[in-house]
């Protein structure tokens, strides 16, 4: 097991501000969904993360927390994060895929 980062929609989608996506080290790991916030009724989408990429460094939480000052970001334990933070919105560019895991997760 090991931590993720998790990004509150909640929060994220009241900004849009994306600086998080310039700054994660590993490619296509932070995204960005247009859908994300507008289905939840803000007027903006949110950032999310492709957590079989995430190799857990917690660069995006700092970022969020001090340049941004919006706290969307929490390091998680992979199996404890909601199963449809696992297995949806995981793309790669206009191809979807689901998440290779090291265990399968439970709920
Ligand atoms: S830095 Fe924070 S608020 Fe900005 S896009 Fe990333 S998660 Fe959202
Ligand atoms: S923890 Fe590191 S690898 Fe994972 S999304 Fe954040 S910046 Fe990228």
């Amino acid at each position: 097991m090991y931590l993720v980062a998790d990004i509150n929609v909640d929060i994220c989608a009241q900004t849009s501000c994306k600086l998080c996506t310039q700054y994660c080290p590993e490619a296509n790991t932070i995204l960005y969904n247009d859908q994300l916030g507008k289905e939840k009724g803000y007027k903006y989408g949110a950032a999310y993360v492709a957590v079989d990429r995430c190799k857990g460094c917690a660069q995006c939480v700092w970022v969020c927390d001090n340049m941004a000052k919006h706290h969307a970001i929490k390091m998680v334990m992979i199996d404890q994060l909601p199963k449809a933070a696992i297995t949806d919105n995981v793309m790669y560019g206009e191809k979807s895929t689901t998440a290779l895991l090291a265990s399968p997760v439970v709920g």
